[in-house]
């Protein structure tokens, strides 16, 4: 019997140009795995259709970013993780499908590099965003102790929610009022899609920030965003898009290929040149 080389995709609307495809195939041809991982762009309304079609399709697994990220629970047997944190970025194929989600490693791996001891005195984060990307956030946040989360949200219903999801330690404020809590952030992660292309600049007065505060942004196209320049010009500790996006992954590659994959600097510096290329718009 032939055996096909075992494929993943990455599934979100619109896909075009994230980059998890260039990370996956450069680690396909660094680790000598005859594999694939291919984009699929798939609307929401036929999102399920397409699960169930994985297997014919090919594919071991897949990663899933926005829209599908919390309505993939649905459609899948998630872990402990994803179900917790209520939403997942990552599928495979086990006899059933199963679900779980690295972006909370990938978030917290990469602030743990980029800002050690971020953790340290860190009374209050303040996470923009109330998505599937800000849960994983907010979950981490609060496996690693943090006392309080403010979660700061432009459709606050969905604010709400997470406050409902994960407890007391999580409060509401008004996206109006997002300044006003700067002052009081050790740590501030944008979990919104505010300053990718094609999306408004997050306006932000960052001065309001305490000296000794880190801040992190998921957005990574620009690497280099304009929250993370201010950040930078005042000299606070930051943590970009890009280092979690290469974080989260490393789990997924070993999930659907079995072997575990490096993040080398070579792989960093050609991601970084391809960033800077013009682009169509969208990332996970
Ligand atoms: P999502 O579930 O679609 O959530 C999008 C979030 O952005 C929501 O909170 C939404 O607010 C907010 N938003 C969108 N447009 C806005 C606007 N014009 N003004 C204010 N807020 C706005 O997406 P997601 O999966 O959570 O992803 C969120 C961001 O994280 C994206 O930029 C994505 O690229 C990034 N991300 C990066 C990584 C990484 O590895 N670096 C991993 C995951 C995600 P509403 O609820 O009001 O719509």
């Amino acid at each position: 019997m032939t055996r096909t080389a075992p494929a993943a995709c990455i599934i979100g609307w619109p896909v075009e140009h994230s980059r998890s495809p260039f990370i996956h195939n450069y680690w396909l041809k660094a680790c000598r795995v005859p594999g694939e991982y291919r984009r699929e762009a798939v609307p929401p309304d036929q999102f399920h259709d397409f699960l169930r079609s994985l297997a014919a399709r090919g594919y071991v697994g897949a990663n899933l970013i926005f829209p599908h990220k919390e309505a993939a629970l649905a459609w899948s047997e998630p872990d402990d993780r994803a179900r917790v944190v209520g939403a997942a970025n990552t599928l495979w194929l086990d006899g059933v499908l199963r679900a779980t989600n690295t972006d909370v490693e990938g978030f917290l791996d990469n602030l743990d590099v980029s800002a050690p001891d971020w953790d340290r005195n860190c009374e209050t984060a303040v996470v923009l965003g109330a998505g599937g990307a800000a849960r994983a956030v907010v979950y981490g946040l609060l496996e690693r102790g943090t006392p309080r989360i403010v979660v700061i949200n432009r459709t606050s219903r969905r604010a709400q929610a997470l406050q409902e999801w994960f407890g007391s330690r999580v409060r509401v404020a008004a996206w109006e009022e997002r300044d006003r809590w700067l002052a009081e952030a050790s740590l501030l992660v944008n979990a919104t899609k505010l300053g990718m292309p094609g999306q408004p600049e997050l306006v932000l007065d960052t001065a309001r920030l305490p000296a000794d505060a880190a801040v992190a942004d998921l957005v990574y196209v620009p690497l280099v965003t304009p929250l993370l320049r201010a950040a930078m010009a005042r000299n606070l500790r930051t943590a970009d898009g890009l280092g979690m996006l290469l974080r989260q992954a490393v789990p997924q590659f070993q999930l659907w290929f079995g072997k575990k994959p490096e993040i080398t600097t070579e792989l960093r510096s050609l991601l970084e040149r391809d960033l800077v290329k013009p682009q169509p718009q969208s990332q996970e």
